[in-house]
């Protein structure tokens, strides 16, 4: 997948209050800054965008649909399953949202043990340095246990928020042509 017939399914996953919809806003194109006041009202769950990444059309899906599913866990496991790619995203203002996406780093390797399924951790609202609660070197350390990419954002100041978007399609090419 991810010519421009099959898109590339990626998934926002993350505790609630992350930045999982401002991110998704970011990639919609809904908002240029977090100042305006469209942004609270950005609620697609939805959206295909066509990217450009290193000369090359990628057309990817963005899923958020993680915080408005039923907590039956039916649903959730199958949008755990039905991504081609994660970005699993907490805030670094929030240790509880670091510990959150360790646990769903180990649901995601449960239900798709075998694969190398391309993931990003991505650590959050990077711009609010006085309530980190997760360093840079915590984020990257458990990266590395996780056998995933990190990069640290803020949706706010659109800071590194494509540059995890291109990130995650070099992985899905890396991915498919290995295959
Ligand atoms: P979600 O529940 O994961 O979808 O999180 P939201 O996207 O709704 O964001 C939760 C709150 O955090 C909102 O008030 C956002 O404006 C705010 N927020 C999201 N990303 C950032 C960021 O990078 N920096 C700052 N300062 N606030 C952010
Ligand atoms: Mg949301």
């Amino acid at each position: 997948s991810g010519d421009s017939s099959t898109p590339f399914r990626v998934v926002l996953l993350g505790a609630s209050g992350v930045g999982k919809s401002a991110i998704a806003s970011i990639f919609a194109g809904a908002v240029d800054s977090m100042d305006c006041e469209e942004c609270e009202l950005y609620t697609d769950e939805v959206c295909e965008q066509t990217l450009t990444v290193d000369g090359e059309n990628a057309t990817v899906t963005l899923l958020d649909t993680w915080d408005s599913q039923d907590d039956g866990g039916c649903t959730q496991d199958k949008c755990i399953a039905t991504g081609d790619a994660y970005l699993l995203v907490y805030s670094i203002t929030d240790r509880s949202s670091f510990l959150r996406a360790s646990e769903l780093r180990i649901s995601l390797r449960r239900h798709r043990p075998a694969q190398h399924t391309p993931i990003i951790l991505v650590g959050n609202k990077c711009d609010l340095v006085r309530r980190r609660e997760v360093s840079v070197s915590e984020g990257r350390a458990c990266a590395a246990v996780f056998d995933c990419k990190f990069i640290e954002t803020s949706a706010a100041m659109q800071h590194n928020v494509w540059t995890a978007f291109h990130g995650i399609v070099q992985q899905l090419r890396l991915r498919r042509d290995s295959k």
